[in-house]
């Protein structure tokens, strides 16, 4: 592997980023009459901490990676659309992807003009190394890869994994968004070893937080430093780091909700398999489900008249006919599971 460096493109790698007032004073106790900003109406009146600290070291002893390994996004978002505009030059050079994944990797591929190469994965669901390998030429700046998969809901293996952050001649993208769910480990304590490699965890799922927008890139120092670079300078607002400090300093019911979570994922897994409609339910290493059915369409839009909203994959090469199902609570998963039964079925005089 080549220095990460040589992969960005020559504007960023000359770029000489914009200094905010923040930046230049890092101090907390002052009067401070640098930023233009209004004395009154404390705290929002400040402009936030442009590299947010004091949240980072904390994620930091949480995840055992340094502070500077760390990029805090507006969700994983930023730091894929930010990726972009590090390593790809437009109309030039390409990403290769696994297929079927996460939608935002390919959406954020045309917003830049940059090339999308997909590989399918293998008929169970695993990266096929060889071809994505193959589908690389000397202008495939990254690979993405998801793990657990979004939608087909299955860890990629570990050994592949590592093949193709060995191999690729650019950076890996591992989207870790559904690591919590699995009892497979994070491919974190790998970042010492591999300065191409690029993990992305979020808030927005294990911890409850989808709405504050908080995604994290774990990274090389020397990445990370590319990534402060061209960001927004104030990109995380003061309440989204007030929220995480908050919910990362003191008894948090996140391993509760997992424990629930993956309680109500085996009961629903077994509940949806014995409904003859379902045709089968796919091995889950995440928070949601992928239920196979003779008539997704149907089941699609009879849930929908029960206000029960599912999302159709059913025309997702490698997923036809499934539906993705997010594990709820155990009363929204017995409507869901009641809702099933009652399709199909003739009418009670209740209904009537
Ligand atoms: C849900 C999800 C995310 C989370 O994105 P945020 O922008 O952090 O909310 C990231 N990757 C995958 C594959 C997801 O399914």
């Amino acid at each position: 592997m080549t220095d990460i460096l040589n992969l960005l493109r020559s504007n960023i790698r000359t770029l000489v980023p914009y200094s905010s007032a923040r930046d230049e004073y890092k101090g907390e106790e002052a009067v401070f009459l640098d930023a233009n900003e209004n004395p009154y109406n404390q705290p929002l009146n400040r402009y936030p901490d442009p590299l947010q600290v004091k949240l980072k070291a904390r994620i930091a002893s949480i995840k055992q990676v340094k502070p500077g390994q760390i990029f805090l996004g507006n969700g994983s978002d930023e730091a894929i659309d930010l990726l972009f505009r590090a390593f790809c030059d437009p109309g030039t050079d390409n990403v290769v992807a696994i297929k079927p994944t996460y939608g935002m990797y390919k959406v954020c591929a045309d917003i830049h003009n940059v090339e999308y190469r997909e590989v399918l994965l293998t008929s169970d669901f695993q990266a096929d190394v060889k071809q994505l390998l193959a589908a690389a030429d000397s202008h495939s700046k990254m690979l993405f890869l998801c793990s657990p998969n979004n939608p087909t809901s299955n860890s990629l293996e570990a050994a592949d994994i590592l093949a193709l952050i060995r191999q690729f001649q650019g950076i890996v993208v591992l989207d870790e968004a559904y690591i919590d769910f699995s009892t497979r480990p994070s491919m974190a304590a790998k970042l010492r070893e591999h300065p191409n490699l690029v993990i992305l965890q979020t808030f927005s799922k294990a911890w409850g937080m989808a709405g504050i927008r908080l995604g994290m890139a774990f990274a090389s120092e020397t990445l990370i430093g590319v990534l402060n670079k061209i960001k927004y300078p104030y990109n995380i607002n003061i309440l989204t780091q007030r929220a995480a400090l908050q919910v990362l300093s003191g008894p948090s019911q996140r391993d509760a909700w997992i424990t629930l979570i993956l309680n109500e994922r085996s009961r629903l897994q077994q509940a949806l398999s014995g409904l003859p409609l379902v045709k089968q339910v796919l091995p889950s290493d995440a928070n949601f489900l992928m239920v196979q059915f003779e008539q997704p369409r149907e089941v699609f839009d009879f849930l929908i008249a029960r206000k029960i909203i599912v999302r159709d994959r059913s025309r997702v090469p490698l997923c036809e006919g499934y539906l993705r199902i997010t594990i709820g609570t155990p009363l929204e998963n017995d409507l869901l599971l009641q809702a099933l039964k009652d399709f199909n079925s003739p009418p009670t005089l209740q209904n009537l």
